[in-house]
């Protein structure tokens, strides 16, 4: 559905996006995963034809993103990270107005955006700037989608959303895909990874990896565990000089430590035990995205 080759953009001396190729399917739900500064706004600014690139060229549902640039603005829907609505226009005059934009009408195109819309239609007389950040973000939604677009870009949609929003955001991802429409979506959440149907993990520029959040974990090479003692912080640093291990990260109220591979869990317990911890506890993980993440970027480095 995208179809991005050797895309490079730089400001000034920032090089923001460094020669990304990729390719995603129709209908398929893709995340950009990756931090702030990550290069995820700059890609979907060029998708969307809204910035040149430096180098390279890309397609955007067959059209090409310099030549075709007007058809690719009527067929996608853009919703950029910062909200895009009109804090003085009402929840009914902002999707009027995005309507009328693209020549077609509410009414048009209701069945699509019906079932989110729905749920703000009772405040459609409230100015958008006075919603809450959920609301906001089904607005947004419903005016990225009111001229019916075959490809939709989110720009960190869930920024800033409460976990109940985000949850409900995704569930609607989930719909508009079953709709045929293909989702393009960037997030700085590592737990919203595995909603994609395949993610791309993103730092500094430049593209780590590809495939389904499924396969990424799989992949992870590591022995992995949770641990915890009484003294978390002292354990953190405790373990950061442990011999035995490859990576420690803290995950919540327990470590994520991933062991060298001739390295034995019970040393590491008794290294702790040695250094004073009590009330060490510890279990075999599954590897996450964000360990995977964290393992890419040591291994970048
Ligand atoms: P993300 O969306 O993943 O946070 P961005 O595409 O916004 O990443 O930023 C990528 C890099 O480019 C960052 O280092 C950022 O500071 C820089 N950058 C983004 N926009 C501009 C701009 N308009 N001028 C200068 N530097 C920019």
């Amino acid at each position: 559905m995208i179809q991005l080759q050797n895309i490079s953009k730089s400001y000034g001396k920032t090089l923001a996006v460094e020669e990304i190729s990729l390719e995603t399917a129709p209908g398929e739900i893709f995340g950009f995963i990756g931090p702030d500064g990550a290069g995820k706004t700059t890609l979907f600014r060029i998708l969307t034809t809204l910035l040149l690139p430096d180098k390279g060229s890309a397609q955007v549902a067959g059209f090409d993103i310099i030549k075709d640039y007007k058809k690719i603005r009527n067929s996608v829907g853009y919703m950029p990270g910062r909200f895009s609505l009109y804090q003085d226009l009402s929840v009914e005059e902002n999707l009027s107005f995005f309507a009328s934009i693209f020549k077609t009408t509410i009414e048009e195109n209701y069945d699509l955006v019906k079932d989110i819309y729905q749920q703000i239609e009772p405040f459609k007389k409230r100015r958008a700037g006075k919603l809450s950040g959920g609301m906001k973000q089904k607005l947004a939604l419903s005016c990225a989608l009111i001229h019916k677009p075959e490809v939709l870009f989110l720009d960190e949609p869930t920024t800033g959303v409460d976990a109940v929003s985000r949850k409900e955001f995704w569930d609607m991802l989930k719909n508009l895909q079953k709709k045929g429409i293909s989702i393009i979506v960037s997030t700085p959440y590592m737990d919203e990874a595995r909603l994609c149907d395949r993610i791309a993990l993103m730092q500094e520029g430049k593209l780590m990896r590809i495939e389904t959040p499924q396969q990424i974990c799989n992949d992870y090479a590591w022995p992995l565990f949770a641990i915890k003692s009484d003294t978390f912080y002292k354990m953190m640093k405790d373990l950061e000089k442990c011999d035995e291990l490859h990576s420690v990260f803290s995950f919540g109220e327990y470590a994520h430590i991933s062991l060298k591979k001739t390295a034995h869990i019970e040393n590491v317990v008794q290294y702790l035990k040695q250094n004073g911890h009590h009330g060490i506890e510890w279990t075999k993980a599954d590897a996450n995205i964000e360990d995977c993440f964290m393992d890419l970027m040591q291994e970048g480095a």
